[in-house]
């Protein structure tokens, strides 16, 4: 529900509607425990109204959703809306550039109808825009900023701002802050962001190819580092998929530079002739890639969501997945709290440290696994690639370790998803 100005009081502020945090908002919007608390949710720009991608479709760029996150988007009351804008993930083919070592992860060996989907960023953010502006219960302003933050005894104390309105004091118990990667709000508190630089770059791309790619995913280890090709819908009978190409720094500028038909043969070299001859490459954009991880998680009446609390290398596509079981654990942990008649303690440190305490283990696993899966994979020294190939042809042959990498790949690793079971629309 779109709002001109905001009431002077709420239980939980959110701000930023992206991924994350409009998630978030919709997840709480779905637990019935939570129909009397009063939500806000603020953006500094209009929800859904993101048409860059509608004049280049074929460029339009995408996110991969791990089968956890389903999970939780059929939670969030959004799965129907999603599903049929989605490519799924049937097969993952792993493999290493000039070495034979490779692994091959199957939907049906997993025995779920795919192992993960391919969303275009535009259509996501639509299904979540939609929600919010239809939900009864979140009250939406957008365009709007949050001025500045106070801790006070009952939460914080916020002043907002909303185009040509006069800036309006609030309160609330919590404030969630999910604006991204670069947060203002976060700089205005002091909480520092520490950046762990990779050295590497991704360049996203979309790129078409001679054969159909059948739902199958590739991780590929080649000698600038991983790259990875994600399904997408074919488009005016190409067979379009998405790539996120990690380079070193300095190949950065070369690569950049080179003609559509030196970028497809030197990428053809890399990926090889699995999805036959490379056809076309749509615009190339860069990504600086940084491990940063946020100083504090929480404090009194605080508490960080998405890529502002961790932002992770995307060529092992976990962030979003990540930052969504982050998202559930808290709005469960919040309808526990008030059907338990604990409202009050939502936004105390000491009921915020139960959240940190648990979404820790997985969030130290998810972050370990991204890391040091780039940083084998990126490493050019005979003896490691001697060891991955060891290792991806071990994990073809035994079972359990297959299992164990799906698992990850999946988004599995939080301790409620049990035995996986075959679902079908
Ligand atoms: C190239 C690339 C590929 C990726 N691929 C994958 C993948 O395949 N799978 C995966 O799981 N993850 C992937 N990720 C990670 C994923 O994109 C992020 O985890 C996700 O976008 C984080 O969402 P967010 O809501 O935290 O931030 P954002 O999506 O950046 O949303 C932040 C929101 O906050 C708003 N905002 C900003 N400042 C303010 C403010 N001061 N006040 C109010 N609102 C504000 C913005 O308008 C925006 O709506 C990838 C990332 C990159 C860079």
């Amino acid at each position: 529900m779109l709002i001109n100005s905001p009431e002077t009081h709420y239980d939980i502020v959110i701000a930023g509607g992206g991924l994350v945090g409009g998630s978030f908002a919709l997840l709480l919007d779905a637990l019935p425990a939570m129909r009397n608390l009063r939500i806000l949710l603020v953006d500094n720009a209009a929800l859904g109204n993101d048409a860059s991608d509608a004049s280049k479709p074929f460029d339009a760029r995408s996110t991969a959703i791990s089968w956890g996150s389903r999970q939780i988007f059929l939670q969030a009351g959004l799965w129907d809306q999603l599903y049929p804008g989605l490519t799924a993930i049937t097969d993952i083919h792993v493999s290493d550039k000039g070495h034979v070592g490779a692994a091959r992860l199957r939907s049906d060996a997993m025995n779920v109808e795919a192992l993960g989907y391919v969303a275009e960023n535009t259509h996501l953010n639509q299904v979540i825009a939609s929600g919010l502006l239809n939900s009864k219960q979140i009250a939406v302003l957008a365009p709007g900023s949050i001025v500045s933050v106070k801790p006070v005894p009952e939460g914080v104390s916020l002043i907002m701002a909303a185009g040509s309105q006069t800036e309006t004091r609030i309160t609330s118990r919590l404030l969630v802050i999910a604006d991204g990667g670069r947060s203002t709000l976060c700089e205005q508190l002091g909480i520092t962001l520490t950046r762990k630089p990779y050295g590497q770059h991704a360049l996203i791309s979309n790129i078409s190819f001679e054969k159909p790619h059948q739902g199958c995913a590739f991780e590929r280890f080649t000698d600038t580092g991983p790259l990875a090709v994600l399904p997408l819908p074919d488009l005016d009978g190409e067979h379009r998929a998405a790539l996120v190409w990690t380079l070193t720094d300095d190949q950065v500028a070369e690569t950049m530079a080179l003609s559509d038909e030196a970028f497809l043969a030197a990428l053809q070299q890399r990926f090889g002739y699995r999805l036959g001859k490379l056809n076309r490459v749509g615009e190339r954009v860069l990504y600086p890639l940084n491990l940063t991880l946020a100083s504090e998680q929480i404090r009194p009446g605080i508490v960080l969501l998405g890529n502002v609390a961790h932002t992770l290398h995307p060529v092992a596509g976990q962030g979003l997945n990540l930052a969504l079981r982050d998202a559930r654990e808290l709005a469960e942990m919040m309808a526990e709290a008030v059907a338990a008649e604990q409202a009050a303690s939502i936004g105390n440190y000491s009921w915020l440290q139960q959240y940190v305490q648990r979404q820790q283990r997985d969030q130290q696993q998810t972050v370990v696994f991204s890391d040091q899966v780039t940083r084998l994979f990126s490493n050019n020294s005979p003896l490691l690639a001697l060891g991955r190939n060891i290792g991806l042809l071990g994990m073809d042959l035994v079972p359990p370790a297959k299992r164990w990498f799906s698992r990850q790949a999946m988004g599995m690793t939080d301790r409620r998803i049990g035995p996986v079971s075959r679902r079908h629309q």
